[in-house]
């Protein structure tokens, strides 16, 4: 199915950007008239995903994060995090909750909190090139209110 819309982002890993970013998607999605719970959803996942650009793929500098957003007629919702940063070497360990390779100050639970708040999440990563993550959401379709 071809997505009935569509956008790109992209933007330097400043943590200022990851707010950016959050309402940027936010806002593209809206008007698939999510609930308010659905929105608040796709906003933290986006965020972890962002987040891991910043502090992850570009941690001695900075780099270009990509977001691309596509949306269909069922309601569904595909969004990119794409970055051409250090990339992950074991992914399935990197997915695990708890697992973090910043020590104390990271919870290592990013990856399980956006597999908890969408449908589906995907990642795909190449040591020293970079790491996109892919999620996806359907918005359940509500008859629309008349009067
Ligand atoms: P938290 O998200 O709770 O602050 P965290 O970022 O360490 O902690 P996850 O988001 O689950 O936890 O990520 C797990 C690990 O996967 C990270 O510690 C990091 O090693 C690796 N990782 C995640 N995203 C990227 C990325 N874009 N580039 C490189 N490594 C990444
Ligand atoms: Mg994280």
């Amino acid at each position: 199915m071809k997505p009935s819309n569509e956008m790109k982002i992209s933007f330097l890993s400043r943590s200022s950007n990851e707010s950016f970013a959050r309402a940027t998607v936010a806002a593209f999605v809206a008007q698939l008239d999510p609930t308010i719970d659905e929105l608040a959803d796709i906003k933290t996942a986006v965020s972890e995903a962002v987040t891991n650009c910043i502090v992850h793929a570009y941690q001695d500098g900075l780099g270009m994060i990509y977001i691309t957003a596509k949306l269909f007629d069922n309601g569904k919702i595909v969004i990119q995090i794409r970055d051409k940063g250090c990339g992950i070497e074991d992914i399935p360990q990197a997915m695990e909750p708890l697992f973090t390779t910043a020590g104390e100050e990271r919870a290592g639970l990013g990856f399980a909190v956006m597999q908890s708040f969408m449908d589906k999440l995907k990642v795909k990563s190449q040591k020293g090139k970079g790491t996109t993550v892919t999620m996806e959401k359907t918005i359940i379709r509500r008859p629309v209110q008349n009067g």
